[in-house]
């Protein structure tokens, strides 16, 4: 089954989330469970868990249909140990919020280097975080999103992303999220070589790992590392590619969701995915 939604706005509260997906069709979403632009936020309300536990149940949202965001701030690999250890107490902190609302799994961008530290100094900071946060929490996946590489960023090949998951301790909450504007501007030719991609995936990390994909098109060039999302068709990777990821039998049964840049069209993107899915 394929699991096709969006990024959805969390503003009024999550609870309001699973509302706004299911008013564009979608059977997946992402959300932000705090601020993403901010450090500390009011914990959740117990009203807020209950009905976003209540809404998603009411709408069909189960745990492989829905995949946080964390906050833009964190930066899980940051060289100087306070600023690592600030970002390691939100990182903390949103797992807990997906725990307390029932959501088994949590996006993050794997962190930067900041061209202070080499990139293996960083991922195994990166790593040594991730433990340390696992350990403090219970039943979420830390699930690491591949980057478009742009600035210092680290997590743009999949090698990188094998060896942060060879060093986390707990196999069964470590994780993977494609996005595939990302990997394309990474320099994976998914529009060309498709085929060549998945099985380099498949073989460097492991399908296994995969729990989520960000589905957007590109407006950098292949290879541009510069993260510049589009809407689907209308960007360097086109329609076809993704017409090819719907009817995709390797992945299935996890939140694939839109992070486009025009949410009025949203509810149309969504119908194109599914009525591929749905052709197989
Ligand atoms: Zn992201
Ligand atoms: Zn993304």
């Amino acid at each position: 089954m394929k699991y096709i939604g969006a990024h959805v706005s969390a503003a009024g509260g999550v609870e309001n989330a699973p509302i706004r997906a299911h008013e564009i069709g979608a059977t997946a979403f992402a959300l932000f469970t705090k601020n993403q632009r901010q450090w500390v936020a009011k914990p959740l309300t117990q009203k807020s868990i209950d009905e976003f536990k209540s809404n998603c149940e009411k709408y069909g949202y189960g745990s492989n249909q829905i995949l946080p965001h964390d906050s833009y701030l964190i930066n899980l690999g940051h060289p100087d140990l306070d600023k690592r250890q600030k970002s390691l107490d939100a990182f903390i902190d949103e797992l807990q919020r997906c725990q307390q609302l029932g959501i088994d799994r949590l996006n993050f961008h794997p962190g930067s280097h900041l061209r202070e530290i080499s990139e293996q100094q960083c991922m195994d900071l990166i790593a040594e975080s991730v433990n340390f946060a696992l350990e403090q929490t219970q039943g979420v996946i830390a699930v690491l999103e591949n980057t478009a590489g742009q600035g210092s960023n680290l997590g743009y090949r999949h090698e990188q992303l094998a060896y942060i998951i060879d060093k986390v301790e707990d196999k069964s909450r470590i994780g993977v999220c494609i996005d595939t504007c990302h990997a394309y501007a990474a320099g994976y030719d998914l529009k060309n070589d498709y085929e060549g991609v998945m099985s380099d995936f498949e073989n460097v990390v492991g399908f296994q790992y995969l729990k989520g994909m960000h589905l957007n098109d590109s407006k950098a060039k292949l290879g541009q590392k510069l993260d510049r999302h589009h809407s689907l068709g209308q960007g360097e990777i086109g329609w076809d590619m993704f017409k090819q990821l719907m009817q995709d039998p390797r992945i299935d049964n996890i939140p694939m969701t839109l992070e486009t840049i025009d949410p009025s069209i949203w509810a149309d993107e969504i119908k194109q995915l599914k009525c591929w899915a749905n052709a197989v």
